[in-house]
């Protein structure tokens, strides 16, 4: 019969269309278990693409498994509109980006609405609305929408302040000076791996470099900086690049001389910097002199090209006794100077740069490779067991690694230097702006550096389900490490006001860490049955905290609800999260929640990247669109493809071919049910109670798997090892009517959590209830037949041997003769097994043990033969063969029941003996080689 192919859009699009209209997606507390995961929330930046469904998707599959285990679960979800990504997408529409303009109309936004689009609150609501319609339900998630909630609308607002209250009444907010990434166009960014904010550097970090100040003839300040300021006994000479123009500048009652483009940084960290309206050429300054302020040593300046404008001041203070660089780049001068040695290290010569650079043969400062080789082996050898020496006054004798900062407090204390904070590489704000550092001297932070926050923090990491568990093994480690984080920022942020500083606005990090709390709000602000304005402190704490009375009904019904719902059973998102956002979603449940409110689990996943191992990026071109993707492919295809692809843990390249493998696949197991359920009614009962057992078997597997978060095992065996077994019970002849839907019943509810429109489309063709709200299949011991496993476990064996020795020996087959293994030897193997696991498997013994058989002694030699080979035969099974060979079988009677599809399988005669002890004298010795569950074979 002419098969219909599987119509996959509008099969997806119907079943999408009745969960929304008949509500599925909504909680139902009246069952006992619960169950609260939900995914990071997105930010609004702009269309997202295939490499964020990923974690969406493992996301709903959970939720639907547990769904069906009769778990009550809220999954709800909600957008992170704070910070500056939608403020960043409206300015692009306003000034007419191309790129952003033909996306919008691409995706089918007419001049009008592209228009709205310049006004950040319109950029919310319109991706607001593409993540859920175009997104989320478009790919069946069952996401509570009730409780669809932003971190800009007033209630939210409310919760955040709330928030920074008993942050502050915790003596966890504090003031101090900070040194911020701030954009001149844009003000205060973040830099993070998230690259939230900016386009570029977001691994970047800042690093603190003493600048010391030289002081020139006439009283200039040449100012050098440095990372590490011990070094200035060392110093020889001064590099400025001949063909940089430098500027001058006052500061404080100082004039300095330093690149353009360290002015411009130093305007933001440091007081009273005035430009002087005057330049100094790089040439000039050559042949000059300053003095080496502390040390009060004259030093020429020199002329070097490669002192990089961008990099610190422009300006090179030369070690070249400990500095590679300075080194060669004092030869290639062809200077008449003597380095300074004022490290003293075991092995080293008097110059460790130079011997360095001699061992690794370099020559020429254009080898910056083997340059940063030397400066790494000179400096590691000198931190670890260098000493100063007679050359560093009152420093002589001591060890490096003890140094610390104390030269530098020094020099700073006696105002002959000044801290300069550089990025470790270059930042880029979104606007295309270099970002810089800026001081803020009151800054307002989170005291995560808090001791005891921190340590109860771990300990509850203990107690945690996260996965995978390298994460939980990692993470004490991020907590220690984690900082103390500004929390506040000036500027036209899309966030929440905070209330101990009028017009400062919290950080979009800071604002998402109790959220998943507030969507048990949420649902109760969008039904209209609260409103912001009765959010009080007093409310809040009453939900959250049990403190004080019940207002109203209201009230009471949602600190019911937080009750049931609370603590977070799963917070999912993706691995940029792992040194961000989910140690502040615990510590900050930690800081205001009572104890047992602490989250119980975190999921991290990898990512979906591009060819090349790239973040699939729209800036880096190439991404589909999510629409378009589920369309070419189908959404239960993708879905499948998320799962099966590889193990959430590690990264996966998007590749458009695998997952057309896997839109085939959704096509075929649709066909094969289709097929199957018009089947002639055939009986086999060797043949159907081995579906049944073998479906119970898959079901105790898929279900593990499952409650370990396996997804890519679980729907290996959905997708792949249950229709294998299907596929082999028919072409046996399978064909029972009843035991064959039974199997499709279940197989269609297992498939149910990664391809629900497919399975819905299936499960209706012959009932009516939603299979989204059916029970997970169960495994059922009774339904376990080991010996029919065996039996049609030997029957494939046996055939894979035949087929392998007709490959051969390319006989074409007139009949092929089947002996079983007599049945001692079937006795002497489970004895060996049996053995084997006691740690007793003695070879001698076991012969001698079988010998005391009678009947045996007429046989000794083929029993010692036979034996001698089983302590490598049961080493060589797993846990499943063990099984099988401890399982009594009539093989012959089961190969009989089956002869007709071998006689179909060979197209020839099949006789099948079996070895009774009179046959083992058979001449032709056939029965020799039959062991138990591999029958020797004789073709002719
Ligand atoms: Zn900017």
């Amino acid at each position: 019969m002419q098969q219909k192919n599987y119509e996959y859009i509008n099969i997806e699009q119907k079943w999408q269309k009745k969960w929304v209209e008949e509500k599925i997606y909504e909680t139902n507390k009246t069952k006992e278990k619960k169950f609260f995961i939900h995914f990071a929330y997105p930010g609004v930046s702009g269309y997202l693409h295939v490499g964020h469904m990923r974690g969406f998707t493992y996301c709903d599959i959970i939720s639907r498994y547990k769904r069906m285990t009769g778990c009550n679960v809220l999954f709800p979800a909600g957008f992170h509109a704070s910070g500056i990504p939608s403020i960043g997408f409206a300015k692009k529409v306003e000034r007419k980006d191309k790129l952003t303009i033909d996306s919008l109309k691409e995706y089918g936004c007419n001049a009008e609405q592209i228009k709205k689009l310049t006004d950040p609150l319109e950029v919310v609501k319109y991706f607001g609305n593409v993540y859920v319609e175009d997104y989320w339900k478009k790919f069946g998630f069952l996401i509570d929408y009730n409780r669809v909630m932003s971190t800009i609308s007033p209630g939210y607002k409310k919760f955040i302040q709330w928030q920074f209250l008993k942050l502050k009444e915790e003596n966890l907010l504090i003031q101090k000076q900070h040194f911020a990434p701030f954009c001149p166009n844009c003000g205060p960014v973040a830099v993070d791996k998230s690259e939230t904010d900016i386009s570029k550097g977001g691994s970047s970090e800042i690093l603190e470099f003493t600048t010391i100040k030289f002081k020139m003839k006439d009283g200039t300040i040449l100012p050098a900086a440095t990372l590490r300021p011990e070094t200035i006994f060392g110093v020889t000479n001064m590099w400025v690049n001949p063909d940089v123009k430098y500027v001058k500048a006052k500061i404080d009652d100082e004039v300095w001389i330093c690149s353009k483009e360290a002015l411009n940084k130093l305007k933001y960290q440091l007081d009273n910097v005035q430009p002087l309206n005057e330049t100094v050429k790089g040439k000039d300054l050559i042949g000059k002199t300053c003095i080496i302020p502390m040390v009060n040593r004259e030093i020429p300046i020199l002329s070097g090209p490669f002192a990089n404008p961008n990099v610190a001041t422009g300006v090179v203070m030369s070690v070249p006794a400990h500095a590679p660089y300075d080194w060669i780049a004092l030869g290639e001068a062809k200077a008449d100077i003597l380095p300074i040695t004022i490290i003293d290290v075991k092995g080293f010569g008097t110059n460790p740069a130079k011997q360095v650079c001699n061992e690794l043969k370099i020559t020429s400062q254009s080898e910056t490779d083997k340059l940063d080789e030397a400066t790494e082996i000179v400096y590691k050898k000198e931190f670890h067991t260098g000493y100063l020496n007679k050359n560093c006054g009152s420093y002589a004798g001591i060890k490096i690694s003890d140094i610390k900062d104390d030269v530098k407090n020094e020099i700073i204390s006696q105002k002959l230097a000044t801290p300069m904070r550089e990025f470790s590489e270059e930042v880029i704000c979104r606007c295309g702006e270099k970002v810089v550092i800026k001081q803020i001297p009151d800054q307002w932070f989170i005291k995560y550096s808090d001791q005891k926050l921190t340590e109860q923090s771990k300990k509850h990491v203990e107690k945690m389900n996260i996965y995978p568990l390298e994460y939980k093994e990692q993470l004490p480690g991020v907590l220690d490490w984690f900082d103390d984080r500004a929390c506040i920022r000036q500027g036209s942020w899309l966030g929440t006001e905070f209330p101990f500083k009028k017009g400062w606005i919290i950080e979009p990090i800071s604002d998402s860490t109790l959220y998943p709390a507030y969507y048990v709000i949420s649902k109760y602000v969008n039904s209209g049955q609260i409103k912001p304005e009765e959010m009080t402190e007093e409310f809040f704490n009453y939900i959250f905290l049990g403190k004080g009375k019940p207002k109203n009904q209201v009230w009471s019904e949602i600190r019911k609800d937080f009750e049931y719902w609370y603590p977070v059973d799963i917070n999912l998102g993706g691995k940029e999260h792992k040194t961000v956002h989910f140690p502040v979603f615990l510590m900050n449940h930690v800081a205001i929640m009572p104890q047992k409110r602490w989250p119980q689990g975190i999921f991290v996943h990898w990512w979906v990247t591009q060819k090349g191992k790239e973040k699939i990026s729209k800036s880096k071109g190439g991404a589909e669109h999510i629409a378009q993707a589920a369309t070419t492919y189908g959404v239960d295809a993708m879905r499948l493809y998320y799962a099966h692809i590889g193990s959430p843990f590690v990264d996966v390249e998007w590749d458009s071919e695998a997952v057309t493998k896997y839109k085939n696949k959704i096509a075929n197991v649709y066909k094969l049910i289709l097929q199957l359920l018009r089947v002639e009614n055939v009986e086999d009962e060797n043949l159907d109670r081995w579906l049944k057992s073998i479906m119970n078997r898959h079901i105790q597997k898929i279900v593990d798997a499952f409650e370990n978060f396996d997804l890519r095992v679980a729907s290996n065996e959905i997708f792949f090892e249950c229709q294998k077994n299907l596929q082999w019970y028919i072409k046996r002849g399978g064909g029972n009517k009843k035991i064959l839907n039974e199997f499709i019943d279940s197989w269609i509810r297992l498939m149910t959590p990664v391809a629900p429109h497919l399975s819905e489309e299936l499960w209706h063709k012959n009932k009516e209830s939603f299979v989204s709200n059916e029970n997970f299949p169960r495994f059922n011991n009774k339904d376990i037949s080991i010996e029919d496993e065996v039996g049609e476990y030997l029957l494939s064996e046996l055939i894979n041997d035949a087929n392998e020795i007709l490959k051969v020996t390319k006989i074409k087959p007139k009949k092929i003769c089947i002996y079983t293994s007599p049945s001692w030897k079937e006795q002497v193997f489970k004895r060996a097994i049996q053995l084997e696991s006691e740690g007793k498997l003695n070879v001698g013994l076991l012969i001698k043990e079988t010998l005391s058989n009678p009947d045996m002694k007429n046989i000794a030699k083929q029993v010692s033969q036979y034996v001698g080979k089983l302590p490598g035969e049961v080493k060589k099974l797993n846990e499943n063969d063990k099984q099988r060979y401890s399982v009594d079988i009539d093989s012959k009677k089961y190969l009989e029941n089956a002869i007709g599809y071998l006689k179909k399988t060979f197209s020839c005669e099949i006789k099948i003996y079996n070895a009774n002890d009179k046959d083992i004298y058979d001449p032709a010795n056939k029965f020799r080689f039959a062991i138990p569950l591999r029958p020797a074979i004789y073709i002719e």
